[in-house]
């Protein structure tokens, strides 16, 4: 079993020609309400590609809570220990997409805040039985700590996906299996450029800091995988990009889906990427979620 912890939004998105200025009123081009969030994004993610998948979230018992367990419940997502609580307001984020892709977001966390250290105490029997848990950094950063305190104890492995960017403290860097981060991600927790150093060089500063494999992703350049021993590049799939949101967390849900069922890196790699190109080429995040029969034709093709 795989356990995402992690962030749950109701994404209210909107298309248009180009961003509003301040003062600006625009026509958009179209709108939609859809499912959202880090964890959820991983979560469904990991799920469609064939995962056996819990979710554990914090959500407001508002509408937009309410018709997010609906959602997951009917998608047959497990989200049996989702953490309710009364009057708080459930996750939103605001997504502008203009039609270069480009997307431009706010987040208001609500209830994502108070997934608390506490609560994930109450998990460790699932936290212990689970393969791998995975984690980003939507939620409060002491409930992100705890949960690897309590996978490293039990011997279940840890993705760590360091998005938003944030510092990561070391103790918790040496308990993460696999670190997941994007360009903005590894610097700022390695504290050193790309561009000043080379990506080589940046790895080497995480694998140094105590993280045993990272996975340094380049939007559509593809990306790199390192531990002491390997190094490995995975290009990206060209394809027709409409939206890169949610790209990174369909990139780890995959990710997680494949280390799961043990094939090798490359192949891993290279399911992951599939399956992130795919979420590219539509607009939204969990509508661009493609289910594993899609990304095996797609690798097919
Ligand atoms: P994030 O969305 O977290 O910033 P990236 O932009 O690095 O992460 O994207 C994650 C992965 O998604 C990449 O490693 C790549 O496999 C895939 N991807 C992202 N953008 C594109 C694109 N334009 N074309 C093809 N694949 C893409």
């Amino acid at each position: 079993k795989i356990i995402v912890i992690g962030s749950s939004n109701t994404d209210l998105i909107a298309t248009m020609k180009r961003f509003p200025m301040a003062g600006e009123t625009l026509q958009g081009r179209s709108f939609l309400q859809a499912m959202g969030g880090k964890g959820g994004n991983q979560a469904m993610s990991a799920h469609k590609l064939g995962g056996d998948v819990q979710f554990i979230s914090c959500l407001g018992t508002d509408e937009n809570g309410r018709n997010t367990l609906t959602y997951y419940t009917r998608e047959q997502l497990d989200v049996s220990k989702v953490l309710l609580v009364e009057n708080a307001a459930s996750g939103t984020a605001m997504i502008w997409v203009d039609d270069n892709g480009e997307n431009s977001i706010v987040i208001n966390p609500g209830a994502n805040m108070m997934l608390s250290p506490e609560y994930v105490c109450g998990l460790e029997t699932e936290i212990a039985n689970a393969a791998m848990v995975v984690v980003q950094l939507e939620i409060p950063y002491e409930t992100v700590q705890k949960i690897c305190g309590i996978a490293v104890k039990n011997k279940t492995k840890i993705l760590l996906n360091a998005a938003p960017a944030g510092k990561i403290d070391r103790e918790t860097l040496k308990r993460v299996d696999y670190l997941v981060v994007n360009e903005t991600e590894a610097e700022i927790i390695s504290g050193v450029s790309l561009e000043t150093f080379g990506q080589e060089e940046v790895l080497d500063k995480l694998l140094a800091m105590g993280a045993k494999a990272v996975i340094l992703t380049l939007g559509e350049k593809g990306c790199l995988f390192k531990t002491r021993q390997t190094m490995l590049y995975s290009p990206a799939f060209v394809v027709d990009a409409k939206d890169t949101t949610a790209a990174g967390d369909v990139f780890c849900g995959a990710l997680a889906v494949e280390l799961c069922r043990e094939t090798d890196w490359e192949t891993a790699l290279t399911f992951a990427s599939a399956a992130s190109a795919l979420c590219v080429t539509r607009i939204g995040a969990q509508p661009s979620i493609p289910t594993e029969e899609e990304v095996r034709d797609f690798l097919r093709k």
